[in-house]
């Protein structure tokens, strides 16, 4: 069976928060992705060129917290995080605090495929994509009123915030519960049972220059093996960090037998509610079986598989 699974984020997401525009602009936002990754997989092509697909249609529109979308630092500037798996070969390439990248998706593609390593981050993540010619954007192209806004009213504290939560943080992060934006990730199954999964992100709103969350580091945020899943995360990196979410996942399936279903809930229903960590993440194994999975109150999410079934939604 071929599935493709994305994700736009985790957080408090709830239906008095959203109005119908809004819901329309993500149900639009999401099945473009779809589209884009699906038509991939239908002619046979791989979950890591639809993977990458998926997630660059998110990347270029503003709603969601990656390339176009993201956040800002508590430097009033944006680095993003993103990092691409491939699920047959275990090949990875990763990015961190890079600028002015248009897709950071496409530039960890490049990583993985051409620079001989598995993570590059800030200037040097730059000199490399330059010498590979990955398309760059100046920063009005990354520039929000709305992300300004969120940003702006938490700037002078040190409060970070994910940038779709609001009303259950503490402090000046707690007036402003209205957005709703997202990291974004995808993870499919082809038609050879090959699996890979991807994350892109801006990060946090206010985080610190330099900071690195969970998105890009390979077992945390992003993770792919064949023989068990590909994930795609989404929530407080901090934790998803310490957790190691992504990979705990997978080793719950490979030592120990777990179903995908279980494995997810172990981690994020049990393990990260216990240490106080928020948000969720999109799974699917080698047989093209997908599960969505969070602690909190939404995630926006979509699938598609090769059966007929498919799937927008946001609540619990
Ligand atoms: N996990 C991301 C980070 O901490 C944020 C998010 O998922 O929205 O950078």
């Amino acid at each position: 069976m071929i599935t493709l699974v994305i994700h736009g984020g985790a957080g408090n997401i709830t239906p008095a928060m959203m109005n119908s525009e809004q819901e329309r602009e993500y149900d639009n936002g999401l099945n473009a992705a779809l589209d884009k990754g699906y038509e991939i997989l239908k002619q046979g092509g791989s979950s890591v060129d639809a993977v990458v697909a998926a997630i660059t249609e998110l990347e270029n529109n503003p709603i969601f917290n990656a390339g176009r979308g993201s956040v800002f630092t508590k430097k009033g500037l944006h680095e993003m995080d993103a990092a691409l798996m491939n699920g047959k070969t275990l090949e990875a390439g990763a990015v961190a605090g890079v600028r002015n990248i248009k897709n950071p998706i496409t530039l960890a593609r490049e990583v993985m495929l051409h620079s001989g390593h598995v993570f590059l981050s800030g200037s040097g993540a730059a000199e490399f994509a330059l010498s590979r010619g990955i398309e760059q954007a100046k920063d009005d192209y990354f520039f929000n009123k709305q992300r300004y806004e969120q940003w702006a009213k938490i700037r002078d504290s040190d409060f970070t915030q994910l940038d779709h939560e609001g009303d259950n943080l503490k402090g000046p992060a707690a007036a402003n519960p209205d957005y709703k934006f997202g990291t974004v990730g995808a993870v499919a199954c082809d038609e050879h049972g090959n699996i890979a999964g991807g994350t892109s992100t801006g990060g946090m709103t206010n985080k610190r220059f330099g900071r690195i969350g969970d998105s890009p580091v390979i077992g945390a945020g992003t993770y792919a093996n064949n023989n068990t899943c590909a994930i795609s995360c989404t929530g407080h990196g901090e934790f998803f960090l310490r957790a190691v979410v992504a990979y705990d996942v997978s080793c719950l399936m490979e030592y120990k037998g777990l179903s995908l279903k279980e494995a997810c809930d172990v981690v994020i229903k049990d393990k990260l509610v216990r240490m106080g960590g928020e948000g969720g993440l999109i799974a699917v194994n080698a047989k093209g079986e997908h599960n969505f999975c969070f602690n909190s109150a939404g995630m926006y999410r979509g699938m598609r598989n090769s059966e007929g079934q498919q799937e927008i939604a946001y609540y619990k």
